[in-house]
């Protein structure tokens, strides 16, 4: 923050701006879409895939790679009613 300014900081990426409204403009643009890795199972979201691996195994107790969790959000997608698992 530029010296005797006083503004808003991003918590996200510590982004600066003096106006409230062209920061919070700035967290919807770029911040918005930051937890794009969806749970499976819940509503939770994750910043990073591993992130998502984390939470499967704490909150679920399952283990799977990414692969494996690609894989099974795609049959999610596709939604064609065959329930192979
Ligand atoms: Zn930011
Ligand atoms: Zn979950």
């Amino acid at each position: 923050m530029p010296d005797g300014e006083v503004g808003f900081k991003c918590l996200e990426c510590g982004h600066w701006d003096r106006y409230l409204s062209k920061l919070r403009r700035h967290v919807a643009g770029r911040h918005s879409n930051s937890r794009p890795h969806a749970c499976l199972f819940c509503n939770h979201r994750s910043k990073t895939s591993s992130n998502r691996q984390v939470h499967l195994r704490i909150k679920h107790g399952v283990v799977l790679t990414n692969a494996q969790i690609e894989e099974m959000e795609r049959k999610k997608a596709e939604g064609g009613g065959q329930q192979t698992f």
